[in-house]
């Protein structure tokens, strides 16, 4: 039923091969960054949960994954949000359509949140009463439930670096929460010393990152390296050169990349090639997210014809 192990694919570019962790490819709706960390509940046997409670952005990567998830498993999913726009309410795009589609029941609870002056996971855990059988998922995947389905990830990248005959490896990927970053880099430095791995901030800020990590993995040793942005990066904004360089590397690879990540994620990646000479294979983490890409490129087209006037 899935892809597993995720294909690896490879491109010559800038005078060098890059590797790509093909994890968009791992299913039709299950797929990318949320597969691999709510992949230990899709080990789990089905009557063990009735349904799962989440919570976020209408249009959050891991709104459509929990939704596939949900239908893959036959359980009920209630997804709480604080705001959903009027455009979105009136015509469902992306990420929100897709779990609409899959059955997923989003639920504006941002009032009453507001006024019980709890956060989102407090207000959910004191009010909203979990039925027996039913898991409340932090945002995001912050937790360390999504521990497994990254360890596996990093069995299948150590097996494909031996298959390869590679001694060193750097594996890149984008930041968001830090979750997956920290629990490769952990896995590695226990248990394969040869891979590096490297991220950068998109959300918040790298020292923001840095004690995300700590909260999850004590010791420092194994942390990411965090490379530096060039500028502070706000999430979710416009920026017409990262979009540039989505549009280059679609052209020379063939690989739609996601818009809110993986161009900040090149960016610093190619930015730390440029500074540092780099002989070690790199293998770039491929995280899904594509559902998000249709709505992206509408508003970078948007701003680009109102930028030319
Ligand atoms: C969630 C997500 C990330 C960030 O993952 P973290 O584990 O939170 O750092 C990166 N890329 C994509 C496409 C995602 O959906």
């Amino acid at each position: 039923m899935l892809n597993l192990p995720s294909p690896v694919t490879s491109f010559e570019w800038q005078n060098r091969r890059f590797y790509i962790k093909r994890d968009e490819l791992i299913h039709p709706h299950f797929s990318g960054n949320k597969a691999r960390k709510f992949m230990q509940l899709l080990a789990e046997p089905a009557s063990r949960y009735q349904g799962l409670v989440g919570f976020g952005s209408a249009q959050a990567n891991s709104l459509y994954s929990l939704a596939a998830l949900c239908h893959l498993k036959g359980w009920r999913l209630d997804y709480y949000v604080d705001h959903i726009a009027s455009y979105l309410k009136q015509q469902p795009s992306g990420n929100c359509a897709a779990a609409l589609e899959l059955g997923a029941n989003i639920i504006d609870c941002g009032a009453a949140r507001r006024a019980s002056g709890l956060t989102m996971q407090e207000y959910l855990q004191q009010t909203i009463l979990l039925d027996e059988g039913q898991l409340l998922i932090p945002e995001g995947g912050r937790c360390s439930l999504a521990k497994p389905g990254v360890v596996q990830l990093a069995k299948e990248i150590n097996s494909w670096r031996n298959d390869e005959g590679f001694e060193q490896l750097i594996v890149m990927l984008p930041s968001g929460t830090g979750t997956t970053a920290v629990y490769l880099a952990q896995h590695f430095a226990l248990h394969c010393p040869g891979v590096q791995v490297w991220t950068c901030a998109c959300v918040g800020g790298s020292d923001y990152l840095k004690q995300q990590f700590t909260e999850l993995v004590s010791n420092p040793q194994q942390h990411p390296r965090v490379l530096p942005l060039a500028k502070p990066h706000h999430f979710g904004k416009l920026y017409p050169e990262q979009y540039r360089l989505w549009q280059t590397l679609l052209a020379e690879t063939g690989i739609e990349f996601d818009l809110l990540y993986d161009p900040l994620g090149w960016q610093c990646l190619l930015a730390t090639l440029k500074q540092q000479s780099v002989s070690t294979p790199i293998l770039y983490l491929h995280q899904g997210g594509l559902a998000g890409n249709p709505s992206m490129q509408a508003r970078y087209q948007r701003k680009l014809a109102r930028d030319k006037h």
